[in-house]
């Protein structure tokens, strides 16, 4: 991931070019698939503490770089956004699939969680779908 990409998507999002901001953002484009709070502190825990990386993940979310995913077991995972999400304006509604081989979450990005219909007076604030299967490097 070049330099300059990483730049221009922080400047993108109005976020301060830093190095933790670029280092962090640039794992996420490593990967494709979600990675939680510990995935990232293992990759640069030589560098940042653990509130360092805490705080950076929440401004990213804020700012509609990453989304969060909820896994099965309640564990708190992100993802990358597509280049439509801004801040506070997270504008996809996909489904996620996690793979019960390897434990890998990724994006089904061309998957929208079906409309919901919810009972007068309630208000809907999040929606978040998990399907569950084999991912193409384990269903063999
Ligand atoms: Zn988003
Ligand atoms: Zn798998
Ligand atoms: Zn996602």
């Amino acid at each position: 991931m070049s330099e300059l990409i990483l730049k221009e998507t922080l400047k993108g999002h109005r976020l301060r070019n830093t190095q933790c901001r670029a280092d962090i953002l640039a794992i996420f484009y490593e990967h494709d698939f979600a990675l939680s709070h510990a995935d990232i502190e293992d990759r640069v825990s030589e560098h940042y503490d653990r509130v360092t990386v805490y705080r950076t993940l929440k401004t990213f979310v804020d700012k509609g770089l990453i989304h969060k995913v909820l896994d099965d077991n309640g564990a708190q995972k992100y993802a990358l956004c597509n280049a439509d999400c801004s801040e506070d304006l997270h504008k996809h509604e996909h489904v996620h699939f996690k793979c019960i081989r390897c434990g890998l979450t990724t994006c089904l990005d061309e998957s929208d969680i079906p409309g919901i219909k919810l009972p007068a007076g309630y208000v809907l604030m999040d929606v978040s779908m998990l399907v569950t299967g084999y991912c193409k490097d384990c269903q063999q």
